[in-house]
């Protein structure tokens, strides 16, 4: 099935309008994705007619609200072929479920002499997290290496070989490197840390709305996403959790709403998922994702992993025709997810971003959360495009004579 952006761009308002005069091009979907009119309704129609808390409620509204929200959840759990809704807890974002993981499965497991591992491309909230839990707990961070002086070779396999020892108690990587476009085989990654009892944790932040993603296929035990990224709403997320995973753990944030029983001196919990879920929830998000996760159903994610594959690799031919340009991540005609890192000796990335936002197109410029591998590449920052289902050719097009009149201006 493939997929006709043209189509899809009539359902995001937001794209059409002018910027300095031009018509936007919106190339900044690594950072957030626009919303479709559908989910935009879903949050008007909530808040116009079924407004109320949940749970916790026995009138008309509340029972609609709370139908809405665990509706929502379960429409989430088919998302991502969870086994359970009660496996999917709504959050902020990624960055908040990589920290409830860190924080309760962190302190219950970790001990000194532990390792947690990681990569040497992770985003900031899926390091700092870690950093905070081995020093608390007196374990030891590792990462896996990245190869080659572009981030070309992805992460070192023969290495994680080695470093997946049975002192590793937990594996967290991304799925896709928000920086260098590179698609790790997390199933692979899965089965080899389950083959030394190691759980393992997906930032899928770059991955969900991009591309198939089922739970029971990769074997993973925790997984961390946005909605926002997604077509979804800001301020809602969701941690998938392992069932037999998620009944041993403590919150680690509480009071009301998650507990079963509640004296002057303690509390019992409810089980998964209202144990992660303390105070009201972010119900009109919850809902406005479950509609973003019908819309790209509706699309089909395999068409749309295809469309922006199609995209990079279009990207790639373009922008490696421009003097002096250094593309970071896979090379050219290999797979990569839908996002292009780049860097020019002489033009700084914020000057790029400048020059094509007066041209009516959005960029990325800067590390991206990703100090350690910026200096790891022995680069200050690079700028990003990253596509999405509604973006085009045409527009990639603009994108390169854009980049045409920054390197002239830099040059003359
Ligand atoms: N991980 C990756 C790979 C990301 O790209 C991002 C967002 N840039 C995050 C985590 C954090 O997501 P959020 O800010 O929505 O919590």
């Amino acid at each position: 099935m493939s997929l006709d952006p043209q189509k899809i761009r009539a359902d995001f308002p937001i794209l059409h309008q002018q910027v300095n005069g031009k018509p936007l091009v919106y190339l900044d979907n690594g950072a957030t994705s626009q919303k479709p009119r559908a989910v935009i309704d879903a949050l008007v129609r909530y808040y116009e007619r079924d407004n109320s808390n949940v749970h916790r409620g026995l009138h008309a509204l509340s029972m609609r609200a709370t139908d809405g929200y665990e509706g929502a959840r379960a429409r989430v759990a088919k998302f991502i072929n969870a086994a359970d809704p009660a496996e999917v807890i709504f959050t902020r974002g990624t960055t908040e479920s990589i920290n409830v993981v860190a924080r309760s499965w962190g302190h219950a497991h970790l001990k000194p002499g532990d390792v947690v591992l990681t990569t040497e491309f992770e985003h900031h909230s899926n390091l700092i997290p870690w950093q905070q839990a081995a020093r608390a707990a007196g374990a030891t961070l590792k990462f896996v290496p990245l190869l080659g002086v572009d981030g070309e070779g992805g992460p070192d396999l023969a290495a994680l070989d080695t470093l997946l020892t049975p002192q590793v108690k937990l594996f967290a990587f991304t799925h896709v490197s928000n920086t260098l476009g590179t698609i790790n085989p997390v199933a692979e990654f899965c089965r080899r840390a389950r083959a030394v009892g190691a759980v393992t944790v997906i930032d899928a932040a770059q991955s969900i709305g991009h591309m198939p993603f089922d739970v029971q296929q990769i074997g993973c035990d925790f997984v961390a996403f946005s909605g926002h990224k997604m077509c979804g709403p800001t301020g809602i997320g969701v941690l998938y959790g392992r069932r037999a995973l998620l009944e041993k753990l403590a919150p680690d944030e509480t009071g009301g709403g998650i507990v079963v029983s509640v004296t002057y001196q303690d509390a019992t919990w409810k089980p998964a998922p209202e144990r992660f879920e303390a105070g009201t929830p972010n119900v009109a998000d919850a809902i406005a994702l479950g509609t973003a996760c019908d819309y790209l159903d509706a699309v089909g994610r395999e068409a749309i992993a295809a469309h922006d594959d199609q995209l990079a690799r279009y990207a790639m031919d373009k922008l490696s025709a421009l003097p002096g340009i250094r593309i970071i991540g896979p090379r050219a005609g290999s797979p990569r997810s839908g996002l292009v890192s780049f860097a020019f000796e002489h033009v700084h990335a914020h000057d790029v971003v400048t020059f094509a936002n007066e041209d009516g197109i959005a960029l990325r410029g800067g590390h991206h959360c990703n100090q350690p591998l910026m200096r790891k590449l022995g680069l200050a920052s690079t700028s990003r495009a990253s596509f999405y289902l509604y973006n085009t050719e045409e527009e990639i097009d603009r994108l390169a004579k854009s980049l045409e009149r920054i390197l002239k201006f830099f040059a003359g």
